[in-house]
């Protein structure tokens, strides 16, 4: 049966990588069927924390990522925490010991350090060449009696390659001399982290293995592992870096990176674990739109690029943008009403002003605090600034400089804004005035208008817009410091 897990360490937030990790692991668990493990990594004992652990599993919670073992939920493979596991770390790499797969190491790092100075004078790769590979019963017996402190090897066989075959990358193979013999425990018992992910993931059935690209070399280690405990060998997948647009690895001087960021700037879930999906991976048609519910019934393991991708904040505001929209309408206004209110520029988050200013507005609406800029653009208009706003400045140049001229004067006289302050009816008698003094209907009257009040030659429903604009002068709606 299909067993994956998501396993992080908690040193920190969750990265959008260790987020698409995750969701590719919920994917491909949900569509086969099968179960979603969490594992916490916290062998870093000095730079895990439990509010860094925390973190990661509200983040994870947050994207719709449950799962269906590990911390919070138990299940039959606990602990789930690898910083309560150690004992079964020890009686692996006894066992191995005992079978003579690993052997002690009595060298002292000033030992370590000179091998590793002559094999690069005599440009040989840095494994480890001491005596105790081959050492006596006799001689080792001598070491543990005089309490010499020591490390166990794992011994790697000295020539010959291994090959995995994974799911992403196809064939992978590694030649073995070059690697050396590696420390599986050390001498103060503490086992490195490539056994435990290996006793781990054995040990709590994993089928497969599915992470980052980085962790290739890991995985030959753990190879090696899984061979000598006569473990059987889960599928491994691994999936590219993600990438800034420049082609660099990702990283903060690029911006926001982690989920927590995002969710805090106002991304909602659904927007995100959209993207997310995307990179990467495709349904193999043109369409990119997808809820968590779709991308289980979409997804393949066979469809992941093995390319890496890049992480475009341009698409994934774009991408929230559909979620948004996608919204039950009470929903989104809800949304958009707390954010208003919440930003300080209405009083209230929910009443009729709102339902027709979110219904008018939500086009222009990505992320949800993109609205406060939204709401404020339509509720200030400063005459002077919009008529020479970009888009605005070359009709009101070309065709627009006669009527424009009588607007602002009309603005500035006071005019405008008492016509505004009576409302609809009072808007629309001034404008029917406005439009006679000057000879201009339809078109010819309302695009100066809109001009005028937005700086836009394109936009939302005039009519509308001037409804809001002058209620906004009522009380109680707008927040004395808006506008
Ligand atoms: N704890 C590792 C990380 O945070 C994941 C290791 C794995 O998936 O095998 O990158």
């Amino acid at each position: 049966s299909v067993r994956v897990r998501f396993a992080p360490s908690p040193t920190g937030n969750l990265h959008v990588g260790g987020a698409r990790t995750a969701l590719f692991n919920y994917l491909f668990a949900r569509s086969k069927g099968g179960k979603f493990v969490l594992r916490i990594e916290d062998t870093d004992l000095e730079r895990s924390t439990r509010e860094s652990e925390a973190a990661v599993l509200q983040d994870l919670q947050w994207l719709g990522l449950d799962w269906d073992e590990g911390p919070g939920v138990g299940g039959d493979f606990g602990p789930y925490r690898q910083s309560e596991r150690n004992a079964l770390y020890k009686q692996y790499a006894e066992k191995l010991l005992e079978s003579g797969q690993v052997y002690r190491c009595f060298c002292s790092s000033e030992e370590l350090v000179k091998m590793k100075e002559i094999a690069k004078l005599k440009q040989l790769p840095p494994v480890y060449t001491g005596k105790w590979a081959t050492a006596s019963d006799a001689e080792v017996e001598q070491e543990l009696e005089k309490g010499t402190p020591f490390t166990y090897r794992f011994r790697v066989p000295k020539e010959g390659s291994l090959k995995i075959n994974d799911l992403i990358r196809g064939e992978v193979s590694w030649n073995l001399d070059t690697l050396g013999d590696f420390v599986v425990m050390r001498s103060n018992g503490q086992p490195v982290y490539n056994f435990c992910v290996t006793v781990d993931d054995a040990t709590m059935a994993i089928s497969h293995v599915i992470r980052a690209e980085e962790h290739l070399p890991n995985t030959l280690r753990q190879a090696l592992i899984y061979k000598a405990l006569e473990f059987p060998m889960p599928q491994f997948a691994h999936v590219s870096l993600i990438l800034a647009p420049d082609r660099s690895k990702l990283s903060k001087r690029h911006g926001a990176t982690s989920v927590g960021q995002y969710r805090e700037m106002g991304f909602l879930p659904q927007g995100m674990v959209n993207y997310l999906a995307l990179l990467g991976w495709g349904d193999g048609t043109e369409n990119e739109f997808f809820t968590l519910e779709q991308l289980v019934e979409k997804f393949s393991i066979e469809r992941v690029n093995k390319s890496g991708a890049i992480f475009d904040s341009t698409k994934l505001r774009w991408m929230n943008g559909l979620h948004l929209k996608a919204l039950p309408s009470e929903k989104l206004t809800k949304l958009v009403g707390e954010q208003w209110k919440s930003a300080g520029i209405l009083t209230e988050s929910e009443g009729s002003f709102v339902d027709e200013a979110v219904e008018l507005l939500k086009d222009g609406i990505d992320v949800v605090t993109d609205s406060d800029n939204v709401l404020l653009n339509l509720l200030s208009y400063p005459l002077h600034a919009t008529l020479a706003s970009p888009e605005a400045k070359p009709a009101v140049e070309d065709k627009l400089h006669e009527v424009a001229a009588s607007l602002v004067a009309a603005y500035d006289s006071g005019e405008i804004p008492s016509a505004l302050a009576e409302g609809q009816s009072g808007w629309q008698k001034w404008v029917k005035a406005f439009g006679k003094s000057t000879k201009r209907k339809g078109k010819s009257l309302f695009m100066p208008l809109r001009v005028l009040l937005t700086g836009k030659l394109h936009g939302p429903e005039m009519a509308t817009s001037i409804v809001l604009i002058s209620k906004a002068g009522s009380p109680g709606i707008v927040a004395p410091q808006a506008g």
